[in-house]
């Protein structure tokens, strides 16, 4: 059987699926038993939006038996990348080389990130992963919201094209930025010495948030070093099938680290908080080098520590401010799934006095931020984002907690519309109040 090529569809016979170890397609015995726990499928009740039907479906394309079909690539497309289907696996079928297969043929053949517009395409790769640019692009919106006039940002989206609206919907209120200095000593007896990573449109979101965690780094006995050349980790191209650009930044980033005083060997973690990025930041060795141990992108890779993975394997000093506040936590895909990071945030925040943390229903079920999802499959995006925000409002918390700054713009976002009153933070804010006796930014909560 043969397809003709068309300007929407490329041949059967082609070089598609064959970056793949063949055997991964193999391991799956499409028993089902993922299905429940993948969101796409759950909402859609679509076989071919599952991770069986993926799977099936990529291999057919890798076989010669289907087309490349625009159905095709939009089912393909639509994968959350969350791994919750790798969770659920008894067969220990590792997915991501699938969609990574597919994401990386898709880039080669179609360009990255196809179903976008060349304006939303600029913005998304040359603007987001750049924390400068990211921070001059929301210096009117902080102006606007310093000046009392956050309402007037908000009704401008009314006005403006659909992909801009949603961007502009997710923008939070705005701390104060923090420029962190590149050293910050530990207060009381030195227990270590880190790096910290910044990420990019996170921290011209949420500044605050690495600031809180440079300081809970500090109470917890650790000299932090900030290397201001630091960029973006590469999450974005890599999910996007840029390998070469990952590449790029992943050399970069190791670059900038090694020429902290004591270089790379000087350090004894490398601390991410961003749930999303720690996955990759870890891979740099396999993205670098195909996993040369000695290599610098594998003891780079060696070296990252989710914050909260970090702080449970130090062993946190217990804070001494009690923090009033009934909350509730979700579980980053990147943390949960990628990293299997379920048990230690919420061991560091039962240290905190006052803290009372009530469970949330489908805690691991993704939020739709995805990265970049939010832009490039909008509606699954706002399904996901209101069955999430829906679940923290049922649990009657005060706040919401992830590790994960994409997923608490996407929460925020849709707690917005939900429950306004329920303030939506990261955990090492609350760490920081209970350390420093300070409110974080935005939450009126009582500290003692
Ligand atoms: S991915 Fe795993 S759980 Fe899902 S159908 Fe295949 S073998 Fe079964
Ligand atoms: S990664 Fe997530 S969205 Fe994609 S197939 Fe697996 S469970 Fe479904």
């Amino acid at each position: 059987m043969s397809a003709p090529a068309t300007r929407q569809s490329l041949p059967i016979a082609s070089d598609l699926g064959k970056n793949i170890d063949y055997e991964l397609f193999m391991d799956c015995v499409h028993c089902g038993l993922c299905l429940g726990s993948c969101p796409t499928y759950v909402e859609t009740g679509n076989e071919n939006d599952s991770p069986r039907g993926r799977i099936y479906l990529w291999r057919a394309i890798a076989d010669g038996r289907a087309p490349f079909s625009p159905e095709a690539e939009k089912h393909m497309n639509g994968c959350l990348e969350c791994m919750a289907c790798e969770t659920a696996c008894p067969s220990g079928v590792q997915y991501r080389h699938v969609i990574h297969s597919f994401k990386n043929d898709q880039a080669r053949t179609r360009g990255p990130a196809p179903m976008l517009g060349w304006l939303q395409r600029a913005m998304l790769f040359g603007l987001t992963p750049h924390r400068g640019r990211m921070g001059w692009a929301l210096f009117p919106v902080k102006l606007m919201q310093r000046l009392g006039l956050g309402w007037a940002v908000r009704l401008s989206g009314y006005l403006m094209p659909g992909f801009l609206r949603r961007m502009q919907e997710i923008v939070p209120d705005l701390a104060p930025y923090h420029n962190l200095p590149e050293f910050l000593p530990a207060i009381g007896p030195k227990r270590a010495t880190v790096g910290l990573l910044l990420g990019c449109a996170a921290d011209a979101f949420h500044p605050q948030i690495n600031l809180a965690t440079a300081r809970v780094l500090q109470h917890n006995g650790c000299d932090v070093h900030t290397p201001r050349s630091q960029a973006c980790c590469g999450a974005l191209h890599k999910h996007a099938g840029l390998d070469d650009d990952a590449a790029r930044l992943a050399a970069g980033n190791c670059d900038s680290f090694a020429a902290v005083p004591g270089g790379l060997a000087g350090l004894d973690a490398i601390i991410s908080n961003a749930g999303g990025c720690s996955p990759v930041l870890k891979d740099y060795g396999h993205i670098l080098e195909g996993h040369d141990a000695a290599g610098p992108g594998a003891v780079f890779g060696g070296k990252v520590r989710d914050i909260h993975e970090f702080l449970a394997e130090l062993g946190p000093v217990k804070p001494r401010h009690k923090v009033s506040l009934k909350a509730t936590y979700h579980d980053a895909c990147g943390l949960a799934h990628a990293q299997k990071i379920r048990s230690a945030p919420r061991q560091v925040l039962a240290m905190v006095d006052g803290l009372s943390l009530v469970p949330l229903a489908e805690n691991e079920h993704c939020c739709g931020a995805a990265g970049s999802y939010n832009i490039t499959q909008p509606e699954m995006s706002a399904a996901l984002g209101q069955r999430k925000s829906g679940n923290i409002a049922a649990t009657g918390a005060s706040a919401a907690l992830t590790g994960n700054v994409g997923c608490l713009l996407q929460i925020d976002r849709h707690m917005r519309d939900r429950s306004p009153r329920v303030w939506v933070g990261h955990p090492v804010q609350i760490l920081d109040a209970a350390y420093t006796g300070e409110k974080p930014f935005g939450l009126n909560v009582a500290i003692s």
